[in-house]
């Protein structure tokens, strides 16, 4: 089969695969929220294709029966949202249309994605002086920003990073509570390093940063440059650094104020939790993401800035067939950009705020549900409060290996998936509730298979 024969057979291609997509997510709910892959036999580079519709069905006969259920109401692990109808759709149109976002002139694309990033403002109660671009997800959003942030910083030592790079540089201290792993990762890939990290101590039994003991490390800091980076919903609990403290901070030592928040930044739809981000607007730079509580599939973040003239000058690409305008290709690390903004514009468009804020209220709901339960049980031991949407817990009198050993049965059962951590140095569990499908009823399936499995580690 070659291309023109196939494209020939595209009306019963896309049949093929909308039935696929169908079953699959009609399926959801029953298929095992996690599976131990097996290990198959390699594939062979065919000399010549089978086409579009074989290649649609080998695929499904050898792989699709060992895909997890991850956009399903039980899969609790990492942060993990799920997809929307009209986010689903969305992205379907994003390969159709296959548009390529690098710059203005050529379509109405990039209009969509700056009109998008208007309506992700309005929803987080943003200042409309925040510049965006969409990204492939919340650690790239972090390397964008503390790129910012480094280029600003250097600056202001009479450097231009961008230029001149990190030769004979001062260090740039990088002062934070409990920065998310993509924020070491991204220090290493800007050259900056993770050890540039200086870790400030939390207020005891929290995980938000001790605002008196970073304000000693700012005055320390003798009016030189420095970046601090807030979590606005830490991993393991959903705790929010004092977003209002560390902005006026930042005012006083002259700091750059990046904030985390990948998914805490949702908590701006819901009325009863909005207050978790109060003084988020003097921020210099944000990070969310799109693929989580959003709900639009992977891959999909955001990065907003104040300075999106620094941001330029560390991602602009100079080339006479690119052009020099305000094109969203100087903004990210890509060049050529996917039509990400469309999933996102589909979902903001058909749910709206309310959709949002029913859907980060539920989830919130469900997390207090299943830290209920944990706290009265006899077998779980609840190690934070409930701030957000995560629930941060253990079995009671654990080690590693039980703990591990209990979250590979939890695997096997099929109901729901758990991933693990280490919390205040215990081995932990967290579950995080993300997904716009998750029902009352699957926090009770949930509960029953931790009792199921429970008894079992603890025979
Ligand atoms: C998930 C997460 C990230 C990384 O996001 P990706 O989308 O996986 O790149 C960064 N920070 C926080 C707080 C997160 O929860």
């Amino acid at each position: 089969m070659d291309f023109q024969q196939d494209q020939e057979r595209l009306e019963s291609i896309l049949a093929a695969t909308r039935a696929a997509a169908l079953q699959f997510l009609q399926h959801l709910p029953e298929r095992p929220a996690g599976q131990l892959p097996p290990k198959l036999a390699p594939d062979t580079l065919p000399e010549q294709g089978s086409g579009a519709e074989q290649a649609l069905a080998t695929f499904r006969s050898k792989y699709e029966s060992w895909l997890s259920g991850s956009p399903g109401p039980r899969y609790l692990g990492f942060v993990t949202g799920g997809s929307t109808p009209a986010a689903l759709a969305g992205d379907w149109l994003v390969s159709s249309y296959d548009q390529n976002l690098s710059s203005d002139g050529d379509s109405i694309a990039t209009t969509v994605e700056r009109q998008t990033l208007a309506l992700l403002r309005s929803l987080f109660g943003l200042d409309d002086d925040f510049e965006g671009a969409f990204v492939s997800g919340a650690t790239q959003a972090n390397l964008t920003a503390l790129a910012t942030a480094r280029q600003w910083a250097l600056q202001r030592l009479g450097h231009d990073a961008s230029e001149e790079g990190l030769w004979n540089v001062p260090r740039i201290p990088v002062l934070a509570g409990t920065p998310h792993a993509s924020i070491l990762k991204s220090l290493s890939i800007l050259g900056m390093g993770r050890q540039a990290v200086e870790y400030i101590p939390c207020f005891p039994g929290r995980q938000a940063v001790d605002t008196t003991a970073l304000a000693q490390r700012l005055a320390a800091n003798d009016g030189k440059p420095a970046i601090v980076v807030a979590s606005a919903g830490e991993v393991n609990t959903g705790d929010f650094d004092d977003l209002e403290a560390l902005g006026e901070l930042c005012q006083t030592y002259g700091a750059w104020l990046h904030v985390d928040g990948a998914f805490g930044l949702f908590a701006a739809c819901d009325p009863d939790h909005a207050h978790l981000l109060r003084g988020l607007n003097a921020a210099d730079s944000i990070t969310t993401d799109g693929h989580k509580w959003l709900n639009v599939p992977y891959d999909s973040g955001i990065a907003f800035t104040r300075h999106i003239t620094l941001q330029e000058q560390v991602f602009k690409a100079a080339a006479a067939y690119l052009g020099a305008g305000p094109d969203l290709l100087h903004r990210t690390p890509e060049n050529s950009r996917r039509f990400r903004a469309l999933p996102a514009w589909m979902t903001l468009m058909a749910y709206g705020r309310t959709g949002y804020q029913e859907l980060i209220a539920r989830s919130c709901q469900l997390a207090q549900r299943l830290g209920q339960y944990i706290e009265q049980s006899a077998h779980f031991e609840l190690l934070s409060p409930v701030y957000l949407n995560i629930v941060c817990f253990t079995l009671q009198d654990t080690d590693t290996a039980q703990r591990d050993a209990f979250l590979a049965l939890l695997q096997r059962d099929g109901q729901v998936l758990l991933t693990p951590t280490l919390f205040a140095g215990k081995p932990a569990i967290r579950a995080a509730f993300v997904n716009w499908a998750t029902t009352e009823q699957d926090v009770e399936r949930v509960i029953d298979a931790l009792e199921r499995c429970v008894l079992t580690v603890k025979q």
